[in-house]
């Protein structure tokens, strides 16, 4: 595959650390949905594709509404079949409609518009089957291939793209994409793969004390049908079906691999069960106040990852991007009205509840 990495067509940096991500169900397939040119396709015109992806980087950058970080892609393909690296793999993207949908799958764009260049020449459609493998290899995505309509209300990828998805994404030469590590049970649909909540490993292989909690919780709730021998420390696929029908239970659809029962925990849910969230730390220490200084509006400080870390342990996460609420380093509105929600909640800082953090804010959010 020809790779365009980051350094070689000048990106700018991310505007904040992207959220980071094990694993997905698969890609979803995107194009530019705005007027691109057919002579983009034509051979000498891929001197301007790196300019082309600069553009779409600042133009994202700059969508004051949506927030971006960086492009939302994790990776675009141009009219000649090269790979720019965007977010890359193991980064969620901004760009399929919600948190909950940017969780599930990668985003690729195509340079593809909805007007002018609609039909994706040959060399493309190689390019985004080498991305699909990419992310798949280097970012744990699944085997599924979907288009960006698909769950949301959109006319993305646009329809000849879509017809080649629905087709299996498969190369001009009839190739299907290849890999998918995600390792779920041949055959059976049952996930595989773990997540860490809490600094707590959970899913298929996760082992300790903490797994054979869970099980017992399960079975005390009356969700233990799938054991043979009763629960113990290694996860196995009997946790995961017995999780599942607890998730299905709460009222969570969806039960293949990655979606929101397929027995895999996540932090609502396990807190549901357990009553609490278990986690590796005891005592906390808190560190010292880093002085009103480190939070002023739109600067950044390291501060202010402690802080968001404060605010997500204590779930005040309310206001954010559209792409959930995640630590970094800038104080931002978001920042300022979770912790405002986070003093309203606590008598003692009720009645100064600016958004702000002084010394008492410090130590009750994070002790
Ligand atoms: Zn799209
Ligand atoms: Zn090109």
């Amino acid at each position: 595959m020809r790779l365009v990495t980051r350094a070689a067509w000048g990106a700018r940096p991310s505007r904040y650390e992207l959220a980071y991500i094990a694993s997905t169900g698969g890609v979803k397939i995107h194009y530019e949905g705005t007027y691109v040119p057919k002579s983009l396709a034509a051979a000498d015109a891929h001197a301007t594709c790196a300019g082309r992806m600069r553009d779409l980087q600042a133009s994202h950058l700059a969508n004051r509404q949506e927030d971006y970080s960086d492009i939302a892609y994790n990776a675009v393909v141009c009219p000649h079949g090269y790979v720019y690296e965007g977010r890359g793999p193991h980064r969620k993207t901004g760009a399929n409609g919600n948190s909950t949908l940017n969780s599930r799958d990668y985003a690729v764009c195509a340079m593809l518009g909805n007007s002018g260049l609609v039909v994706p020449p040959d060399a493309m459609l190689d390019g985004l089957v080498d991305a699909i493998t990419w992310l798949r290899n280097k970012g744990a995505a699944g085997t599924r291939v979907a288009g960006h309509r698909d769950g949301f209300a959109t006319a993305c990828p646009g329809d000849r793209l879509y017809e080649w998805v629905q087709g299996g994404a498969v190369r001009p030469d009839g190739e299907s994409p290849q890999g998918g590590t995600e390792g779920e049970a041949p055959g059976s649909g049952i996930a595989r793969y773990q997540v860490t909540i809490n600094g707590l490993r959970y899913g298929y292989g996760a082992k300790g004390a903490h797994v054979t909690a869970v099980g017992e919780a399960l079975v005390d709730g009356g969700f233990g049908r799938h054991y043979k021998v009763g629960p113990g420390p290694e996860w196995t696929d009997a946790d995961t079906l017995n999780y599942q029908e607890f998730q299905l239970a709460m009222g969570y659809t969806g039960t293949a691999p990655h979606e929101d029962a397929d027995g895999v925990p996540g932090e609502v849910s396990l807190h549901q069960l357990l009553g609490k969230l278990p986690g590796k730390t005891t005592a906390t220490t808190v560190p010292p106040f880093p002085g009103r200084s480190a939070f002023i509006l739109g600067r950044t400080n390291p501060a202010v990852v402690t802080l968001d870390g404060g605010l997500i342990r204590k779930g005040f996460t309310r206001h954010h991007d559209g792409n959930g609420y995640q630590a970094g380093p800038r104080f931002t509105e978001y920042t300022r009205r979770n912790l405002a929600e986070f003093q309203r909640a606590t008598p003692a800082l009720a009645g100064d509840a600016d958004g702000y953090a002084g010394p008492l804010t410090w130590r009750l959010l994070l002790s």
